[in-house]
């Protein structure tokens, strides 16, 4: 794909070495390093461009090889974020050493070089440097090539006040004292990698013994005193190395493997090649007092950043239009490796739900390609979002379903062995499966890449022939269908009499016609893995219905999902919902419970009056007896998923359903929890304090504030912060707002004012707060969590409120990340025409 329409590095020069010193001083927030970058000249030059944003830059000369000494002088460029050297004469084609002195501030926006901060127990506050450089703030840390083809070598050397610890990408060489209480800390050369994978991390911290897992030495790093929180890490840790150089059929590509737990973080967690940075609670949990669902995030996000090590790291996107080849396929990997870890799980079901969330987003008109051309990085910053990570996710599962598993690895394999150390193009990856399977993989995924959307697939049994008509599916029928047409790999599945046959084909025209014989029901997206949507005609949805056992859970998943979101797109009517969930009475797989939840939540936001009540009761008699199957006490050899679903339904009872049995069980659980008779179970604890919060007032409130600051574990921080933003009172949400602003960890703060667009009584405060606080806010937060806060805007669902969330933000454009504030807007509209059309109608069907 295009490359340029930003400003890019000429190819003149290139790095081959960086030999980088840097100087800390944590106390006052600065930095002053040395580097010596070893540069291959190709063709005579009288200028050096490299990247440096908010540095000083000074001392600067070239040096050749025999000696020689280029004098120079540098230029900086802010608009452009350029250092421009000049050199007092031209240097000719050949190996250069390129000597720069700088020097800058740890910021307090956690991107590049920046400081995190906790407090001791003695009430003290201890500093961290910390590097994020993804994915273009290398260049705020040190002068760079700072493009992610401009691989080299790295040696780093960081010098601090003595007692710290310092983590980078390679191995500790030596740490020797440096004079007046100083320690320079040597680290091992990297292999060749990109500029946005160097680490450096320095501060008071403390690192687990090493564990050997075949050869890597592999640690967590985290605050000190956290130390019992860490064994679950590198339990996962190392089934992850193992599993991944098996499946890939290399070696971990470095010598060790740091994983870093830190107070302060924009993202999840970062990938930097042996040196692996994460929030706190994505890595430091108590297994004991954790849910089965956090303790799968924690493998997850290991797991995923481990497999960034073979992808990402050895083999590197050429460019940002690729950043989909790094994400999308770390996603994949992650579920693969976790299903292993814990079969148990049945990750690969839930995956269903995220992939859901990229359905919704991609069913948008405001939605994009996979892959589109990338100019300046402010446009790479918009791709880290839920079509990069799960839509390509999603349809490699699908292409993996398509060819077989041991086939698509063979093709992997190919991939990065041809490209390891190396920089790679979508279409490097597609020539590597086809040359291992000798399947025209190309022409299928490149309507999945390079188009935006996808398909509805309606599906009519006829005269025994099963009638398929493929149209772009879209949630408001007035707004620009994203894409056109697709190749569509399909397995069909149909039962007639009991027997089963499964028929596969490759829809690529707009209709197709399958001869199927007579059939008693039949499943257009077989084990629910093709990334679209199946419209059935309504003598075969009635027939899936009377089957509904007979079905995977993901394709019930399925399902469940698109019936959804064809009514919230106006096809349907709410009468085709609740059909379906007046069955789901027996379901016990929690994703397909998720879903119901989800629609349930969404109609609770656009209830009013008779329609509430009875909403309320309808959600009491179907969630109802499903609670009562399960009850409320984890049983003995119930499956591992059990307490997940027993939480999404005490929560859809105790917050849609008000059901007063349940809000009260939850207030008995929360109290005896609070006085120190028994834990809440784990795997209930967010929804019995959800129900808590919403039933609550001004006593649960400081209860929940006492604990969210002095928490047990990181998740437990976690879950009593966003109690908060569940009660309904405005006090107490104003509160929580002005938290927002102070106590409350930038990297958070966004989210919870996200949490609490969303909440109904306080959504339309938490919107005026962002209109009178925009400034502060986006000055003070991170900025990838600025739209991840707009994003709650879509709840605001009525006329007036939402007209006034358009007026404002088309007004007020963010800095990253505007196409997820624009999805945000559409889905806004959605739920307004959603809510306009279903919302009286509610009390009459599901009377
Ligand atoms: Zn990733």
């Amino acid at each position: 794909m295009t490359e340029a329409t930003g400003h890019r590095l000429p190819k003149s020069v290139d790095p081959r070495h960086y030999r980088l010193s840097l100087s800390l001083d944590l106390a006052a927030a600065s930095f002053a390093g040395q580097e010596e970058i070893e540069v291959q000249v190709h063709e005579a030059v009288s200028e050096i461009e490299l990247h440096a944003v908010e540095l000083e830059v000074g001392q600067t000369r070239l040096r050749g090889r025999q000696g020689e000494v280029l004098e120079a002088k540098v230029r900086l460029e802010p608009a452009d974020g350029l250092a421009v050297v000049e050199l007092a004469s031209p240097a000719a084609p050949g190996l250069w050493s390129l000597e720069l002195g700088f020097s800058g501030r740890l910021n307090d926006k956690l991107r590049g070089l920046y400081r995190s901060t906790y407090q001791r127990d003695d009430g003290t506050q201890a500093t961290i440097a910390a590097s994020q450089f993804e994915p273009t703030d290398a260049r705020r840390a040190f002068p760079c090539f700072d493009e992610p083809d401009r691989k080299a070598t790295f040696s780093v050397t960081l010098e601090a006040d003595e007692g710290l610890l310092a983590v980078s990408n390679g191995a500790l060489v030596e740490a020797v004292p440096a004079g007046q209480g100083r320690v320079r800390h040597r680290f091992a050369d990297t292999i060749p990698m990109s500029t946005y994978l160097v680490a450096m991390v320095v501060g008071p911290l403390e690192a687990s013994g090493p564990v050997d897992v075949d050869g890597v030495a592999l640690s967590v790093v985290h605050r000190p005193g956290k130390g019992e929180l860490r064994p679950y890490a590198l339990e996962v840790g190392a089934h992850a190395l193992r599993f991944f150089s098996g499946w890939f059929a290399i070696d971990y590509p470095g010598t060790k493997l740091d994983l870093i737990a830190l107070p302060d973080f924009a993202a999840g967690a970062m990938e930097n090649l042996g040196a692996v940075t994460f929030r706190e609670p994505l890595l430091l949990v108590d297994p004991k007092r954790a849910s089965r669902a956090e303790l799968e995030r924690v493998a997850d996000v290991i797991c995923h950043e481990i497999a960034h090590m073979w992808f990402g790291d050895l083999v590197t996107m050429r460019w940002w239009n690729g950043l989909w080849l790094n994400e999308a396929f770390a996603t994949y990997m992650e579920m693969l490796c976790v299903d292993a870890f814990r079969p148990e799980w049945e990750r690969w079901v839930t995956f269903g739900r995220s992939r859901a969330a990229a359905l919704a987003t991609d069913g948008l008109s405001t939605t994009r390609p996979i892959e589109y051309p990338v100019g300046r990085p402010e446009e790479a910053e918009g791709m880290f979002d839920v079509l990069t990570y799960e839509k390509g996710a999603g349809v490699l599962r699908m292409l993996e379903r398509y060819l077989g598993e041991d086939r698509f690895r063979l093709g992997i394999r190919l991939y990065l062995d041809r490209h390891e150390y190396a920089n790679a193009e979508t279409t490097d990856l597609w020539d590597a499966i086809e040359a291992a399977t000798g399947e025209p993989v190309r022409s299928v995924m490149d309507s999945w890449i390079f188009q935006a959307g996808y398909p509805l697939v309606e599906a009519e049994l006829a005269q025994g022939h099963l009638e398929l008509r493929q149209s772009p599916f879209r949630y408001l029928a007035d707004r620009p269908a994203p894409g056109g047409r697709w190749r569509v790999p399909l397995v069909v599945r149909r039962s007639a009499g009991g027997e089963v046959a499964e028929h596969r084909l490759l829809l690529d025209a707009e209709t197709a016609s399958l001869e199927l014989g007579e059939a008693d029901w039949v499943v257009a997206n077989a084990g629910g893995w093709g990334f679209f949507r199946v419209a059935y005609s309504d003598r075969l949805a009635r027939s899936l219905l009377e089957h509904l056992g007979e079905l995977e859970p993901l394709e019930r998943f399925c399902l469940a999902s698109d019936t959804w979101a064809t009514v919230l797109a106006g096809r349907l009517g709410l009468e085709r919902f609740r059909e379906l969930a007046d069955r789901l009475g027996g379901e016990r797989d929690p994703n397909v419970w998720s879903q119901m939840a989800s629609a349930l939540g969404l109609l609770d936001l656009v209830a009013e009056g008779d329609g509430r009540r009875a909403l309320a009761s309808y959600t009491c008699r179907l969630a109802g007896p499903a609670l009562e199957a399960v009850g409320w006490e984890r049983q003995p050899g119930e499956a591992e998923t059990t307490g997940t679903l027993r939480a999404t339904l005490v929560s859809t009872l105790g917050l849609v359903g008000a059901d007063p049995q349940v809000r009260r069980r939850a207030a008995e659980a929360y109290a005896s929890d609070i006085e120190g008779r028994q834990p809440i179970d784990p795997d209930l604890a967010p929804a019995v304090l959800a129900v808590v919060a919403a039933a609550g007032g001004p006593k649960e409130y400081e209860a929940f504030l006492s604990r969210y600051r002095s928490p047990a574990t990181p998740q437990e921080e976690m879950r009593y912060l966003y109690g908060l933003a569940g009660f309904p009172q405005p006090e107490l949400a104003r509160r929580t707002l002005e938290m927002c602003l102070g106590e409350v960890r930038t990297q958070n703060a966004g989210y919870v004012v996200g949490a609490m667009l969303s909440n109904r009584h306080v959504g339309h405060l938490a919107w005026s707060f962002i209109k009178e606080h925009w400034d502060e806010l986006a000055a003070r937060l991170p900025d990838n969590t600025i739209p991840r806060m707009l994003e709650g805007v879509s709840s605001l669902c009525r006329r007036e409120l939402a007209a006034d969330v358009h007026a404002f933000l088309a007004d007020h454009p963010v800095r990253a990340g505007q196409r997820m504030v624009d999805q945000a807007r559409e889905r806004l509209d959605v739920h307004v025409a959603f809510a306009e059309r279903e919302g009286p109608r509610l009390a009459q069907v599901l009377g």
